[in-house]
Formats: structure tokens, sequence, C-alpha cells
């Protein structure tokens, strides 16, 4: 075995990612965990975190990152920022494809997580940057006491206009049916703050404006009416996608492109695992992407053990 690079190799330093690392190298295996940029992942962009056990006042994503990449790194966790190209899983060592390097692996951790998925409208390209956002931590400071909307009516969309409150002196939420999705406690808070105005029944037709966001169209799906709102920005929470183009078809996943893993986080190619908000589950929370990472981090060191009986 002394040929190959590392023991375990992870892809992807989010939540999920970290507490894979820490569990492996807390096992002594010879681990590698690579980040495209820093770790962190979507909760980098995350305001506030109140249901993660543990921290009943709350604490911010970036505070929680760092606690994990402290806790990681204390037992010796080796991170490094690289892109990873692409997977080879077509042999028992797994080779792993960086800008001018290969890594070799016995076993290899999925944790790449996803992205905010773009809604398609005309201008969420041209202005993006100018207006258009899918990170309220990163540019609601840019609308206090301006009119904003937001777009969607999942966890993100309602936690992360609650929070553009803070800085706009309204925000329009707009949501294509007339019941939300996100978590009933969020619901009651978005319903109960006299700054956000939910536009039931509605989709975002365009986007518009001549050097940033003016205005945006939005349809009533019911009764077919077509309005123009006034607004300085417009953010888009319309759910994420999942961060697998460098895998091509290498690995089976669901209908929406999420990795498909069995009880123990195993996906179609043995001895690679995926763990967290990039593998087919029906709950999306830093709670289940540790929960997941554990069990990963455990199936592929009882993996490796039998690679060497
Ligand atoms: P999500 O739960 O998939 O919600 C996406 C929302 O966008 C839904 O309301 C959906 O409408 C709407 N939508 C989708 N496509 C649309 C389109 N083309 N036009 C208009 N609206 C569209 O995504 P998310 O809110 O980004 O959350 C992702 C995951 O992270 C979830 O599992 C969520 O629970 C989790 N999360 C948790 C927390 C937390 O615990 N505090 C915070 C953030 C995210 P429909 O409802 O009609 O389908």
């Amino acid at each position: 075995m002394s040929s190959v690079d590392f023991d375990l190799v992870i892809v992807g330093g989010g939540p999920a990612g970290l507490t894979a690392g820490m569990y492996a190298a807390r096992s002594r295996l010879n681990t590698l965990l690579i980040e495209k940029i820093v770790p962190g992942g979507q909760i980098m962009v995350t305001d506030w975190i109140e249901n993660y056990p543990g921290f009943p006042d709350g604490l911010s994503g970036s505070d929680l990152v760092e606690k994990m990449v402290a806790q990681a790194e204390k037992f010796d966790l080796k991170i490094e920022s690289h892109e990873v190209l692409s997977l080879d899983l077509s042999q028992d060592v797994k080779k792993v494809k960086l800008a001018g390097r290969d890594i070799s692996a016995h076993s290899v951790i999925i944790t790449s997580g996803a992205s905010p998925r773009k809604l398609g409208v005309p201008g969420e390209a041209q202005f993006s940057g100018k207006g258009v956002s899918f990170c309220a931590t990163c540019d609601a400071p840019f609308f206090r006491d301006k009119v904003v909307v937001a777009v969607g009516g999942g966890d993100t969309a309602v936690q992360e206009s609650l929070y553009l409150t803070k800085f706009a002196k309204k925000v329009y939420l707009i949501h294509r049916r007339d019941q939300l999705r996100a978590t009933k406690i969020l619901q009651e808070r978005a319903i109960a703050n006299d700054k956000i105005e939910i536009l039931w029944d509605s989709v975002l037709t365009s986007i518009d404006g001549m050097f940033h966001v003016e205005k945006v169209t939005v349809k009533n799906v019911k009764t077919d009416e077509v309005k123009d709102l006034a607004a300085d920005g417009c953010f888009i929470w319309v759910g994420i996608n999942p961060n697998t183009e460098f895998l091509g078809d290498s690995l089976k996943c669901d209908e929406s492109g999420f990795i498909l893993v069995n009880q123990s986080m195993e996906t179609s190619v043995p001895g690679v695992f995926a763990a967290g908000d990039v593998r087919s589950t029906p709950l999306r929370q830093i709670a289940t992407a540790v929960g997941d990472s554990a069990i990963a981090a455990f199936s592929a060191e009882h993996y490796i053990e039998g690679l060497v009986k």
C-alpha cells in the first residue's frame, strides 16, 4: 500500500468534509482534505445558525467553521487548497486530478456540497453583482434603507430575507405558491416582520435597469396579472445544485444530480463515499451533514482496513 499517496482523500471542506476529516485523522488514517479556496462551504455565507446543537445562543457560520477547522487540525488533519478537476475511480486505487498534479488514494469521500440554483430570467446574469445577489451575508449592507426583492420560499429565502430586514427598508418576498416551504418558526417570523411583504403565487419574470437593478417584473400565476416593482436589489434563493461537475458520470446520482449512497454513505463505486449536501437526502442541515460524515469516515476506515487483510 506504500506507493499510494493517501489512505483517504476528502473533496470539499464544508461542515461535512471537516467532520469526515476530523474522524479520519482521529482514526490515524493518512488523510488529505482538499478545498477549492478556503474551508467553510455554504455556511460561510450564513449569517446566524441557531439550530446546531450545543450552541443555545447561536453562532455565525464563520465562527462555526473556525471551530471545526481548529478541531480537525488539532488531530493533525492535512488541509490543502486545490481545485479538483476530475476523479478516476475505475481502479482500486483512486486518482484525484488537480492542476499539474495527480494524487492517489485508497478511498475518497466526496463532500463538495452544493451551490445556489439560478432562476434563468432575463437580467439575472446581466445584473449579477450589480444588484442581483445570491448571498445576503455578502451583500445586504449595500442595501441599507433600500427596497429589495427576494425570490423563493425555502429556509434560505426566508432566513436570509429576515437578515435583509436589518438593512433594507422593505423586502418583497416573491414565492410561486400560497404556502412557504421554510420551517415553521422562520415562516412565523417572516409573517410577523413589518418590513417583509410576501407576494404569494408569484414569479419573477425579469430584472431590469440601466447600470444596476432598478425594477423587477412579477407575474401572479393565478390571475396572470403582471406588475413592475421598483427595487434596488434582487436576491435569488430558489434551491441548490450539487457541486459534482468534476465527477462526470462516474457515480450514480438521483434525477437532480445528487449522489446516491447506501446506509454506509457508500456510493455506487466501492471505497467512494459521499456526505452532506452533495448526497441525495431528504434533509439538508449542518447536523445531518456532520452525521453523514461521521458514518462516511467510519465506513472508509473499514473499507481501507479490509484492503490490507
Ligand atoms: P429549497 O428548500 O429547495 O427551496 C427552494 C425554494 O425555491 C422553494 O420554496 C421552491 O418553491 C422555490 N423555487 C424553486 N425553483 C423555483 C423557480 N424556478 N421559481 C421560483 N421559485 C422556485 O432550497 P433552499 O431554501 O436553498 O434550502 C436548501 C437546503 O438547505 C434545504 O434542505 C434547507 O432546509 C436547507 N437549509 C436549512 C437552513 C436552516 O436550517 N436554517 C437554512 C438554509 C437552508 P416550492 O416551495 O414551490 O417548491
